[in-house]
């Protein structure tokens, strides 16, 4: 086979227990006020913001936090969030948190650079103005791999709807990966941004978008966290199985950034818009269906996934698309990750409309499945995993 494809993901990762103490010295490069954004009070509380603004400050860089950022975050936060950096001339952006949080600091980046509004700009292609102000993330979460992709996810308030979107100046240009920083999730985020990573990683591997390279990135990562991720839901403060759904995570953004996500992910995010669930965990809901719906599309790349999730040899015969969905069904359960949406309070009422969102807000990653869906298959995918 003679492949023919592009692969650019420019960020810069520091990977490592105690890493966070090194923000200042990469930061001072970036810029000199730094904008600190997190979700809530809890990194304040913890005592993680003073020592960021201590590595910081160190660095001869002043920091100003915005905490004001919802876990799945609003268009209204992140334009308050830019009101709030242009009246403190902040020129370097910070995500201390999980996806939100990073999220946030790349959209308020953006909202500020390009002086304007984040909604409607975020919906559609639309040609930069300004080269976006830089970004630095610091995931606290091993799941959204934000911290390697130029993506941003953000819920306007009055519509409903959830768009993701990036652009190439939207990578971070340093990304802090300090196991330390997990050790405090609770049992429930881990278990959903754990099922995040995974879905990212078989996501990526079936997408239309797939490469060799990015192929490479989603097995390992698949290894990993068939390895670790139940290692890590049974005990949090396990600093090693930290670590690894760490790199896990950093890793499958390689391929987040090129191949991108497929139908769970785009149904995902319009359930996240309606219903405020968490993203992992309606990703749980959705995935053995929606796999079943794409599998006999692509059954040899299918298949490879329950492999890959018990970490065997490549190639192992035998093994069928339905093995590597009960085998994803059963990391679910081992987890305990939610499987189904109406636990999460998803209302049946609102899946006409998911499902209409899901062709039109996010209709990209429906176009990378392998198997195209209707409207009605997508109906038929959110009652099954009601
Ligand atoms: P999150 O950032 O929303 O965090 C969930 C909760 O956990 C928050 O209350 C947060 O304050 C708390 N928290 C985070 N880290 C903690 C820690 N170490 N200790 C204690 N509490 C902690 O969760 P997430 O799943 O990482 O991010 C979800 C968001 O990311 C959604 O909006 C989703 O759509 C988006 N997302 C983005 C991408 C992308 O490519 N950019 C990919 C997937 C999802």
């Amino acid at each position: 086979m003679i492949y023919s494809f592009a692969f650019h993901v420019p960020v810069r990762i520091i990977f490592g227990p105690g890493k966070l103490t090194e923000t200042g010295s990469h930061a001072k490069d970036l810029g000199s006020k730094a904008l600190i954004v997190t979700t809530g009070t809890f990194f304040k509380e913890s005592g993680v913001v003073d020592r960021l603004q201590h590595a910081l400050s160190a660095s001869g860089v002043t920091g100003e936090e915005f905490s004001h950022i919802s876990p799945n975050p609003l268009s209204t936060e992140i334009d308050a969030g830019a009101k709030f950096a242009l009246s403190k001339a902040c020129d370097v952006f910070i995500g201390l948190g999980g996806g939100s949080a990073m999220d946030a600091a790349k959209m308020i980046a953006y909202a500020v650079s390009q002086k304007e509004p984040i909604w409607p700009s975020w919906i559609g292609e639309k040609p930069l103005v300004n080269a976006p102000l830089p970004v630095i993330a610091i995931t606290t979460t091993s799941g959204t791999a934000s911290h390697v992709s130029p993506w941003a996810v953000v819920t306007n308030p009055q519509t409903m709807e959830k768009p993701g979107n990036g652009n190439d100046g939207l990578f971070p240009r340093v990304s802090i990966v300090d196991p330390e920083l997990m050790l405090s999730l609770p049992k429930s985020v881990t278990a959903t941004t754990t099922f995040d990573v995974l879905a990212h990683a078989l996501e990526g591997y079936t997408s239309t978008l797939a490469n060799p390279i990015t192929d490479m990135y989603c097995e390992r990562a698949m290894r990993l966290v068939g390895k670790w991720g139940r290692v890590v839901a049974k005990d949090g403060s396990n600093l090693e199985a930290r670590a690894q759904m760490a790199l896990a995570d950093t890793l499958v953004g390689y391929s987040l950034s090129v191949a991108i996500v497929t139908l769970a992910h785009a149904i995902a995010h319009c359930i996240g818009g309606t219903s405020g669930t968490s993203h992992g965990g309606a990703l749980s809901a959705l995935t053995p269906y929606a796999m079943r719906f794409s599998m006999n599309s692509l059954p040899s790349r299918f298949a490879d996934i329950g492999v890959f999730l018990k970490d065997e040899p490549a190639g192992r015969s035998g093994w069928t698309p339905e093995d590597s969905v009960r085998e994803v069904e059963k990391f679910i359960r081992d987890i305990g990750a939610p499987s189904s949406l109406r636990e999460q309070g998803v209302q049946q009422m609102d899946f006409a409309r998911i499902a209409d969102d899901t062709l039109r807000v996010t209709a990209g990653s429906v176009g990378n499945d392998a198997r195209k869906a209707s409207r009605e298959d997508i109906m038929g995918i959110l009652r099954n995993a009601f």
